[in-house]
């Protein structure tokens, strides 16, 4: 049986709700399928954990640089907490996991499953499912800036903006890909016609970093027969994905316009606790849901856990593709099905879509689909 070592933080807020329900279902998941997992934590870590050590220890002594790099996969709870803005450690770990792995896809699907109802009037499960992918490494969260400081006076602020040709390259490649193989989605192309359809989202004409993307997607596009063309300026984007979010199968995106919409669609796929992403690039992967750590509701046991739980399958699915295993594979498909039989029998829901039961109400049922099926 292969063993697979996977690494795991819990984070700040609903990370310790979300988070043990998630390992759940991965256990169930290994169980179910026939794999073998070695879990190194889940770690505590995190803005509040950070600021309880005197700001000296960011997660436990035992994590070290390396556990990163010998992990096969990586999953952590969000981290962050209003009170504490500015109080993430650093220097290589969770917040610049990005960066350090190089992780530079983010990859947040949006699908309207059973028994789920959009903010959007209308919309009938599977009618709803396309991709953001966000390029996760450059743009706006490229960590080039700073602050000038005069009389102890915060004066002048600079972000750097910052796109390269192998950052746009890779990202616009893998969204050619994903749209002509299906990758994290219901079925292959757009609900409404299902046509295989990479969307270029960007503000080209306006930003000289858009150009450079906008004009590498263009250059791809010949590459790519089976796969439609179609741009739309971000902007515009925020409107069309409301009022025709069947046209949509996979959008390419830069970072912080990503970062944005992808919490939209949360909110088109009925919850941002529906939310899963994982955070990928050739060699390391963690998963991650699209969410924060919900201080309003954390502490309170009733934070939906499929967002965390969807993140972790699609981060198995990562993985088998990388070591060519097909029970991991399996194991993400299983998981998508369960959490749609969960949510399709409607017996257990948080309050987030209109029940009562609880983050590990939830997550238990959740567990139970995976194993039967
Ligand atoms: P948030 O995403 O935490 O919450 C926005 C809204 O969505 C809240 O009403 C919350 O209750 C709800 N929500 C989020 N996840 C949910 C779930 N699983 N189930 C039910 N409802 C859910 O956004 P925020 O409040 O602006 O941010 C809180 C903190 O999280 C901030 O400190 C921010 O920096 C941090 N943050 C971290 C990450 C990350 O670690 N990847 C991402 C975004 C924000």
């Amino acid at each position: 049986m292969s063993r697979y070592k996977i690494l795991g933080f819990i984070g700040d807020g609903i990370g310790a709700e979300i988070v043990p329900e998630a390992v759940k279902v991965l256990d169930a998941a290994a169980d179910a399928y026939g794999f073998d997992v070695e879990h190194l934590g889940p770690y505590e870590c995190g803005a509040h954990y950070w600021v309880s050590h005197q700001m000296k220890r960011g997660w436990p002594e035992e994590v070290t640089k390396d556990i990163f790099y010998e992990a096969d996969a990586i999953y952590k709870g969000p981290t962050g907490l209003p009170d504490l803005v500015g109080k993430l450690p650093g220097p290589y770990l969770p917040l610049n996991m990005r960066l350090d792995l190089d992780l530079y896809a983010n990859v947040r699907p949006c699908r309207l499953r059973p028994g789920v109802q959009s903010v959007l009037r209308g919309r009938e499960p599977g009618g709803i499912d396309f991709i953001v992918l966000r390029e996760n490494t450059e743009h706006m969260y490229a960590a080039i800036g700073g602050i000038m400081r005069r009389g102890g006076v915060s004066e002048l602020a600079i972000d750097d903006y910052v796109q390269t040709r192998k950052g746009c390259e890779r990202i616009i490649r893998l969204g050619f890909e994903m749209a002509r193989s299906g990758a994290y989605k219901g079925r292959p192309g757009a609900p409404r016609d299902g046509k295989r359809r990479l969307t270029c989202s960007c503000k080209w004409g306006l930003c000289k970093g858009d150009d450079l993307f906008k004009e590498i997607y263009d250059g791809m596009v010949a590459e790519y027969p089976d796969v439609e063309k179609d741009s739309t300026w971000i902007d515009s984007w925020s409107y069309y994905a409301l009022i025709k979010p069947d046209f949509y199968d996979v959008v390419v995106m830069p970072n912080q316009y990503g970062d944005i919409m992808s919490d939209m669609s949360g909110a088109i796929q009925g919850s941002l606790g529906l939310a899963g992403s994982i955070n990928a690039g050739d060699n390391y992967c963690f998963a991650e849901a699209t969410h924060g750590s919900a201080p309003d509701i954390a502490g309170k046991g009733v934070s939906n856990p499929t967002s965390m739980i969807l993140s972790v399958g699609m981060m198995l699915n990562w993985l088998g593709e990388k070591k060519g295993d097909q029970r991991l594979r399996d194991a993400w498909r299983g998981i998508d099905k369960a959490v749609d039989s969960v949510l399709a029998a409607g017996k257990v829901r948080t309050p987030d879509l209109g029940g009562s039961s609880s983050t590990k109400q939830f997550g238990s049922a959740v567990a139970k689909a995976v194993k039967a099926a």
